[in-house]
């Protein structure tokens, strides 16, 4: 799950890490009272959960009081990437000397957090990874001791060649990795973390160090959602993909991919499995969907909605291992969906919309063992569904289907 800016540094502030004096505003006028507040200059910042905001213009620089609630109504409502602004922070400008960039997350080489950053932070940290990966230092963090001073300390010393600075640094990097922990995140990231130059002026409330934090990241790890409750609060549903809400709310966990193979799996062990099977004969998954133990039919009618809703899906494969998931309850739910599809009319219940309607254009492979799969046959005799013996048949016909091998 990911949260805004400005969330994240409510979250850096709890924890003492110094960031600019702001507020977030979702009208025009609000943000010019803020404004008025902070004092002019400000920094106008577009709150959206995707990367790329300054380039895309959504954070404006505005000089006089009198531009702040005509730039802020030109960012607030602003499509960047496919996503709406709603909400924007007004933040008071800093005099930037520098930008690093400080993140934590896990390295699955070595199965654990991993400390990195970078004397060249900024908008173009992800062209130095790629262009110049040796300009991003690199240390693991052992989790039984967690980050030690000394290993922050000399990443400080080797961005700033400073000792003060250096500590400083460690400081906020150790702040950093209480968060990771404490608040379960899969990433943490400052970028820029700012040095602040010598002439600005102190203002009452500014931090007394030379390093800020001037934008912030944070994503958690969905799987320590049960204990930590006000993450509910947090969320901005309106900022996520909407099929992967739809699959969460019914209790699937579905990932979209770039494939046009749509794939409906028990476990997730099985769905990963499945997913290297199809690149294996050449075809790409569209996506990854775990149906979880005990299916209803219902979950599997939500399941083929939330597939078909994404257009590159050319057909679906459904391979289910029956163990608590009953195969039969899976080939009624299959007949559900194809039947919703093709009645039509008035009696198109809640679920058939559009989506569920094309399911007639999209041939469907079914490779259904364990539990009740003879029960299962039964039912789906005569559909139009393609029955598969072995995982390996049901990937080649669905590959096949799908146009070949890419
Ligand atoms: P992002 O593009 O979504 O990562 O947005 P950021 O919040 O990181 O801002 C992008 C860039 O805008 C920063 O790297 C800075 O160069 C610049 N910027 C943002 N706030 C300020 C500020 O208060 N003062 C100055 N001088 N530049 C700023
Ligand atoms: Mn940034």
């Amino acid at each position: 799950m990911k949260i805004h800016e400005y969330q994240a540094k409510e979250i850096f502030a709890a924890f003492g890490i110094p960031v600019p004096r702001e507020r977030v505003a979702s009208k025009p006028a609000e943000a010019a009272a803020l404004a008025r507040e902070l004092g002019m200059p400000v920094v106008i910042k577009a709150q959206v959960l995707v990367g790329g905001r300054g380039k895309a213009g959504g954070v404006k620089r505005v000089e006089k009081a009198d531009q702040v609630e005509a730039v802020a109504s030109s960012i607030i409502g602003m499509d960047i990437k496919g996503l709406r602004v709603n909400k924007v922070l007004v933040s008071e400008c800093v005099d930037i000397k520098g930008e690093a960039y400080v993140g934590i997350i896990i390295d699955r080489a070595t199965k654990a957090p991993v400390l990195m950053a970078s004397a060249a932070g900024g908008v173009e940290i992800e062209e130095v990874a790629r262009t110049t990966p040796e300009k991003i230092l690199k240390v693991a963090i052992d989790p039984a001791a967690g980050l030690l001073g000394f290993q922050a300390r000399n990443v400080g010393m080797a961005l700033y060649g400073d000792a003060k600075l250096a500590r400083e640094f460690a400081g906020i990097a150790q702040k950093l990795y209480r968060i990771f922990l404490a608040k379960d995140c899969s990433l943490i990231e400052i970028n820029p973390l700012v040095q602040k130059t010598g002439t600005v002026p102190n203002r009452p409330g500014d931090s007394p160090g030379f390093l800020l934090a001037l934008d912030a990241k944070i994503n958690f790890d969905d799987n320590a959602d049960f204990r930590h409750k006000e993450w509910e609060e947090m969320r901005d549903l309106s900022a996520e993909e909407p099929t992967e809400v739809e699959a969460k709310a019914a209790g699937l966990t579905y990932i979209k991919l770039s494939g046009n193979v749509g794939c409906v799996v028990n476990g997730a062990g099985l769905a990963m499995a499945t997913m290297d099977l199809i690149k294996r004969y050449g075809g790409e998954p569209a996506n990854f969907l775990d149906v979880g133990g005990s299916s209803s039919p219902e979950k599997m009618v939500t399941a083929m909605r939330i597939i078909l809703s994404d257009p590159n899906v050319k057909t679906i494969l459904i391979n289910i291992f029956g163990g608590i998931t009953r195969c039969d309850d899976i080939a009624t739910g299959l007949l559900q969906a194809v039947g919703t599809a093709s009645e039509g009319g008035g009696t198109r219940s809640e679920s058939s919309d559009d989506s569920v309607m094309s399911l007639r254009k999209v041939p469907l492979v079914a490779r259904l063992t364990g539990t009740n799969a003879a029960q299962a046959q039964e039912i789906l005799k005569g559909s139009p569904v393609t029955p598969a013996d072995t995982m390996a048949d049901a990937v080649k016909k669905v590959v096949a289907l799908a146009g070949g091998e890419r």
